[in-house]
């Protein structure tokens, strides 16, 4: 997929995605059998040598040391992190970062080399919403186009690289009154004298055992990152809010057709989007409709629709199904400390501030608007910069490192 939504960590909230989110797509190739999304790689598979450790390979889960509290003669599963021996696992930090996604990954970056030695908080499923991403062609610097997975592990060896640290396991709880702040994740307690929150947010899914089994086969919540691996065909879109008819909207500029399907007769869209849609010559309205079934092995080949009045069913073929019904931050531990907006997301004052002087915020976990990887990434460096200026006035940093982004 092309994606590029992205996300933090799914930490310390239990929602999917976490990692996966509203992605999946793919790169779907219609005419013979789908691609499957590429799948974390494995530890053992030719990976690219990161230029800080030439012994070293990247993987999506970091290869360099990662903290974890796992006995350190475990036995990791292919495809698990792996765990150095020798690392002593820290768990204090000037900074520590919450969520890996883009955000946090380049706030790591940032703030590592600025020596604030940074502690990431990973989540258990590293790498946020890229890791279930094929290809992401929008991302800055990859004319060709990267696999989401490959592109987070370059994010997190260009981390590590400069000394940041990780934790890959997810927050259960935290405690911003004073200073250290103070998380807790699977028993062990981390410090940090300044936190950055970049734990993302997880597309709504309508929880059919067909749609998660072919998610990136066909199946995506994000138009804007697979619209494009549509032209000419036949897609469906979920969901009566406004996202689902600006999601519509910007499908047809590729399919052929357009199929907006919502449970009820009444929209929570605006009327201009409603009106829109409904005037829109290759948008079809289906209301009192749900999803029953998405049809399909290796990729979307049609939809099982029913009724919401009567019950009836009805099958539709279609080339791709989008999920619209919304997303969830992932902000739940969060609720007791910081601000947050009616639907969840963290409110940040002043740039990347929160309520809470020297708990900083950045990428989807306040921006329910733009939820790209480049906007998250670029949310990520705004954070470190602002943590490093405040560790600086707050005597916790050294000055001189300002100049050296
Ligand atoms: P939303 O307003 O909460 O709408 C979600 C829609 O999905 C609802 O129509 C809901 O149906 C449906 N839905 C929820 N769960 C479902 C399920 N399990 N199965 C089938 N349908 C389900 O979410 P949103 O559209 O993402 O918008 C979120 C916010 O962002 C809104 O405030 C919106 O105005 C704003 N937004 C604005 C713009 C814009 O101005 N350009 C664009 C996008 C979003 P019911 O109605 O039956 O509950």
């Amino acid at each position: 997929m092309n994606n590029d939504n992205h996300g933090g960590a799914d930490a310390g909230n239990g929602s999917d995605n976490g990692a996966a989110d509203r992605l999946g797509a793919m790169k779907i190739d219609f005419g013979t059998e789908a691609t499957p999304p590429t799948p974390p790689t494995p530890a053992t598979a030719e990976l690219p040598v990161s230029r800080a450790n030439p012994a070293s390979k990247l993987s999506p889960f970091g290869a360099i040391s990662i903290i974890s509290d796992a006995p350190s003669d475990a036995t990791p599963m292919a495809g698990s992190p792996t765990f150095a021996a020798d690392a002593a696992p820290r768990t204090e930090s000037k900074v520590l970062i919450i969520g890996s996604g883009p955000a946090g990954l380049t706030a790591a970056i940032y703030a590592a080399r600025a020596n604030l030695e940074p502690l990431v908080i990973a989540g258990s499923a590293p790498g946020g919403q890229l890791m279930l991403t094929s290809e992401v062609e929008n991302y800055p610097g990859f004319p060709e186009g990267i696999d989401g997975p490959d592109l987070m592990a370059r994010f997190r060896a260009q981390a590590e690289r400069f000394g940041t640290r990780f934790a890959d396991v997810d927050i259960d709880r935290v405690d911003f009154s004073g200073r250290p702040f103070r998380v807790w994740a699977r028993g062990t307690e981390y410090r940090g004298e300044s936190v950055i929150i970049a734990t993302g947010a997880s597309a709504l899914w309508l929880n059919l055992e067909s749609e998660q089994r072919l998610r990136g086969r066909g199946v995506s919540a994000c138009a804007t990152c697979d619209g494009f691996f549509f032209r000419d065909r036949e897609i469906a879109v979920v969901g009566g809010g406004d996202s689902a008819m600006e999601e519509a909207n910007y499908l047809t500029r590729f399919a052929s057709k357009v199929h907006l399907l919502h449970r009820r007769d009444g929209f929570r869209a605006s009327k201009i989007m409603i009106d829109r849609a409904y005037g829109h010559p290759k948008i079809e309205i289906h209301t009192n409709t749900e999803v029953a079934e998405v049809l399909g092995d290796a990729k979307v080949e049609g939809l099982r629709l029913r009724d919401t009045r009567t019950g009836d069913e009805r099958e539709l073929p279609m080339d791709g199904l989008f999920i619209a019904i919304g997303h969830r931050p992932n902000t739940d531990v969060f609720r007791d400390w910081l601000d947050a907006d009616e639907k969840g997301y963290l409110v940040a004052h002043d740039h990347t501030r929160s309520r809470v002087d020297g708990v900083f915020i950045a990428g989807d976990v306040h921006d329910h608007r733009y939820r790209q990887a480049v906007t998250a990434a670029g949310d990520g460096c705004k954070a470190a910069i602002d943590v490093e200026k405040w560790l600086e006035a707050e005597g916790i940093a050294e000055r001189a490192t300002a100049t050296a982004w």
